[in-house]
């Protein structure tokens, strides 16, 4: 089976190469590059006006499996990913139960496989249960093949044993992703603490939650030598301690998600009544859940803070916390409902909007943050397009303009604060080992 990739813009952050180029592909790799290539493939893709940009990497993805199958399952979430122009996604360990052994892993890996769509890396949790107290089996499950370790969902609160866990990531050469909230000063808070918090009546979630562990986090990284990465940061001093890290040399990086640079906790709207199927679905609630996320959304200075530490490549990735939930588990009230968002069918349009137009990053950038550093942090050999490479691409179509209707996602999830909303840049073709796992370009009739 070959593919040709005809009439692209070719963005590699790899080589630094961003220029028009034809791509042929043959089996899983890319076999050639470059202008008006001639050879009859089994299938020509049109990506004139289109960028060819590798595979999107996202560190930061929860697919619910196993234990939480209603919210999502591995094969939505495979879909639900290729569609977002996805090749390679970490899945969090916080699931039922819990991935803190090689049996786990072994299952979300075979289940991935079988699906055979794109590359799904189980990361493994810090400690047993995600309890925080004792080590969970990190040498087992870097024999299974983990990617990293994390207790997403939460901290690690206990220093020590956090120390003891990123001394065994440091040992076997894997980021330690860290999820940064000191538990012990959040009583209860729903969203960001300010104005609109006491608007809307809610207890409210200061910086300083973030703040304190991410300070706490860079001194063990320092201590360890661990590699560490910085889930989901939100809050404007983060961007400063990730600066100061790096210019230290300490071995740090950081992840910004679209839903944290596009909106703030004004946004936040009065709930809006669904109708379900035929009919209106009653709401017991004050605001929309769909906004209620942690970290939250924070302020407009964060926002700005965040932005700039992205465009001056202090911030090193762009992730989603894909954080798929039920219609019914949304549907209460904002102290209620759990946190989190999809996001894999929304990044790289929210990405390209409010960034690339926005003039904050350039299309390069926009590929260093979405494939090629991610790659270059968890260690794998993707995020690049060159002939002798698996083919891992993405084409993306800088002018399409539409409105995101959250009913056409993959996911099982719905759960998005985007839907209805404009935007510009559009995923039209995934290719995961040279296989078309999404594809919207319509086939050329002679
Ligand atoms: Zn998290």
């Amino acid at each position: 089976m070959s593919i040709l990739i005809k009439g692209g813009r070719v963005i590699n952050p790899a080589t630094q190469m961003e220029e028009e180029a034809d791509v042929l592909i043959e089996e899983d790799k890319v076999v050639e590059m470059k202008k008006n290539i001639e050879e009859k493939a089994d299938r020509v893709l049109d990506a004139s006006g289109c960028y060819v940009m590798p595979g999107f990497i996202d560190m930061h993805v929860h697919f619910r499996d196993p234990g939480f199958e209603q919210k999502e399952d591995i094969y939505t979430g495979m879909e639900a990913a290729a569609h977002g122009g996805y090749t390679t996604v970490l899945t969090m360990p916080n699931t039922k139960p819990v991935v803190d052994n090689p049996d786990v892993v072994n299952y979300v890996h075979n289940k991935a496989k079988a699906g055979n769509c794109i590359h799904v890396l189980q990361v493994g949790a810090v400690t047993k249960g995600q309890m925080g107290k004792e080590l969970a089996d990190i040498k087992g499950m870097v024999e299974a093949g983990i990617p990293a370790i994390s207790e997403d969902g939460k901290s690690v609160m206990n220093a020590e044993v956090y120390r003891e866990g990123m001394l065994e990531a440091a040992k076997y050469h894997i980021p330690v992703l860290a999820h940064c909230e000191d538990i012990n000063m959040v009583h209860g808070g729903v969203m960001n603490a300010d104005a609109k918090a006491k608007e809307l009546g809610m207890p409210g979630i200061t910086n300083s939650v973030e703040d304190v562990i991410i300070a706490r986090d860079i001194v063990l990284s320092k201590d360890t030598g661990a590699q560490l990465h910085l889930c989901h940061c939100s809050t404007k001093d983060s961007v400063e301690m990730v600066r100061i890290a790096k210019e230290e040399g300490l071995h740090v990086s950081a992840e910004v998600c679209p839903h944290h640079f596009t909106l703030t906790s004004d946004d936040i709207t009065e709930y809006v009544p669904q109708i379900e199927a035929g009919i209106l679905i009653p709401k017991e609630t004050d605001a929309d859940t769909n906004y209620k996320m942690n970290p939250p959304l924070r302020t407009k200075e964060d926002v700005e803070a965040l932005k700039e530490g992205l465009r001056d490549n202090i911030m090193d990735v762009i992730s989603t916390d894909h954080a798929p939930h039920t219609f019914d588990d949304k549907n209460t009230s904002m102290k209620k409902a759990p946190f989190g968002i999809v996001g894999l069918e929304t990044a790289a349009c929210l990405t390209y909007s409010e960034l690339v137009l926005g003039g904050y990053l350039t299309p390069m950038q926009m590929a260093e943050k979405m494939s090629y550093n991610p790659a270059k942090i968890v260690g794998i050999d993707k995020g690049d397009i060159q002939p002798g490479k698996k083919a891992d691409i993405v084409i993306f179509d800088p002018k399409e303009t539409y409105t995101i209707d959250k009913n056409k996602f993959a996911s099982k999830g719905r759960n998005t604060p985007f839907h209805g909303r404009k935007v510009t840049g559009r995923v039209k073709c995934t290719i995961c080992d040279g296989n078309v796992v999404f594809n919207e370009i319509k086939n050329k009739t002679k």
